[in-house]
């Protein structure tokens, strides 16, 4: 046995349901069945942890700090060391690259620019595979094995795609990888290409690949890794446990998250209701979640919410409008119909957040602070310390308040965008109201562009004279 596979210790897992999430509805399945959508009514499914089964959250927190310390595999994973809260038996055969363990760091330059006293930025882009969907794969691709799947498939702006191809791999299982023709950064693409998957470039954007792929579900020996699968986001909700452990079970005040597909905002929110329900922490933190003006499908639904139903436990929309051409350089977040909005729309509401919209000049700025901190990101990573400056400025978030924004990927996984935009090079390609071409130019506040010094002390000692 590879340590890549490795067994679970017995675990409450077994009694986990897969629950449909519509109210009227709230069927359940067994947690073995491979099913991606409630068969009765089409709606979402979750996975319902039986909290009751497990001993108090102070023995569970001294556990999982116990843990830390432990080189079986399991424990050095961030996600399986959480495993009393994931919804697998003691002899699920895990898969991981030792995911999670990301960094919580400070981060003085963007919380000034935000126009906060202090910001934290938790770094998901720290993961094997340089996203935060590493956290969810090792916890899909092992219910793939569970399953006895023989393909693993994923539409993906990228980095899912990137993160499922290294888990099929650590597997052995066949992977293959829906992509939009020509909307893929080339770092993500290349390192699908190394972990051995199929990558089938779709000529369509990610809303095509997306419908592709739920035709796909009814085929047995093919297994779904979308975020629309619930095991996905058990993994991803580990984020907020360890979030939780960082701050030594001190709940911040505000959460705030880059949202797509929606799958990371629904985890989130999931991870830190069952640790508020479970006792582990004595409340929530508000979960905001920032789209890219372009692709706002549900930040446009919000600002249309009337007061009386932004409330906890308002009745979810049926439907949310989606967007027909989603446009943003943050191709992470450029997602027009996202499948989970209704679970994060629901954490947000039940959090009292908010959901937002911030325009490129605003990511690409804020993405350069956040590297003037040391730590780079994503763009749509960069739409959190963007967005929390726009609420500081509306009252939404005061100073004083303590604030994680969660960073969603590594800064290598775009490099022509930093490249551009340090340039004075980067330009967003979009359509005016009338439908019209357009490509707006992004002049960057805090450019800095290489400059040609010539070859010789004195000269590299002006330059830096220059730039004091
Ligand atoms: C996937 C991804 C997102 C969007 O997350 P959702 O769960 O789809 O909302 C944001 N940033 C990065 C870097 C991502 O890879």
């Amino acid at each position: 046995m590879s340590d890549a596979i490795a067994k679970t210790a017995p675990e409450s897992g077994s009694a986990a349901v897969q629950r449909c999430i519509v109210p009227a509805c709230a069927a359940a399945f067994g947690i073995r069945e491979q099913i991606y959508v409630c068969p009765r009514c089409g709606g979402p499914l979750e996975i319902e942890i039986p909290l009751a089964l497990l001993k108090s959250g102070a023995d569970l927190r001294e556990r999982w700090q116990a843990r830390a310390a432990s080189h079986d595999p399991r424990d050095r994973s961030g996600v399986w060391r959480y495993r009393e809260l994931l919804p697998f038996d003691g002899d699920a055969p895990v898969v991981t690259l030792f995911e999670g363990n990301t960094p919580l760091y400070d981060a003085p330059r963007s919380a000034k620019y935000a126009g906060l006293t202090a910001l934290r930025l938790k770094h998901q882009g720290c993961n094997p595979t340089a996203s935060f969907k590493d956290t969810g794969m090792t916890t899909a691709v092992t219910q793939a094995k569970l399953l006895g799947a023989r393909t693993v498939v994923c539409a993906s702006t990228g980095n899912t795609a990137a993160s499922l191809a290294a888990y099929a791999a650590r597997a052995e299982l066949q992977c293959a990888i829906l992509l939009p023709q020509g909307q893929i950064s080339p770092a993500k693409l290349a390192q699908s290409m190394d972990y051995g998957a199929v990558v089938c470039e779709i000529a369509g954007n990610f809303d095509d690949c997306m419908r592709l792929i739920s035709e796909l579900a009814d085929v047995p020996s093919i297994y779904i890794a979308n975020s629309i699968n619930p095991f996905r986001i058990e993994g991803q909700k580990t984020v907020a446990f360890e979030l939780l452990a960082q701050c030594d079970w001190r709940v911040p005040d505000h959460v705030v998250v880059p949202g797509g597909n929606m799958g990371n905002s629904s985890a989130l929110g999931k991870g830190f209701d069952e640790m508020l329900r479970f006792g582990l922490i004595d409340r929530l933190p508000k979960i905001s979640i920032v789209q890219a003006e372009g692709s706002a499908p549900l930040a446009h639904l919000f600002a249309a919410l009337p007061a009386s139903e932004i409330v906890a436990d308002a009745a979810l929309p049926d439907e949310v409008a989606p967007v027909a051409d989603p446009r943003t350089l943050a191709t992470a977040i450029k997602i027009g119909a996202p499948v989970s909005w209704k679970k994060a729309l629901r954490a947000v509401l039940h959090t009292h957040g908010n959901i937002i919209t911030v325009s490129e000049q605003e990511i690409a700025d804020a993405k350069a602070i956040i590297g003037r901190d040391g730590i780079g990101c994503e763009p749509a990573s960069a739409t959190t310390v963007a967005g929390i400056r726009k609420l500081v400025v509306a009252g939404k978030i005061h100073t004083g308040e303590s604030v994680v924004a969660v960073l969603t990927g590594h800064v290598l996984k775009d490099p022509d965008y930093v490249s551009h935009y340090h340039r004075g090079t980067l330009a967003f390609e979009t359509v005016t109201e009338q439908g019209a071409a357009q490509s707006v130019p992004i002049v960057g506040a805090f450019r800095n562009a290489p400059e040609k010094v010539a070859a010789n002390k004195a000269a590299i000692l002006k330059s830096l004279e220059s730039r004091r």
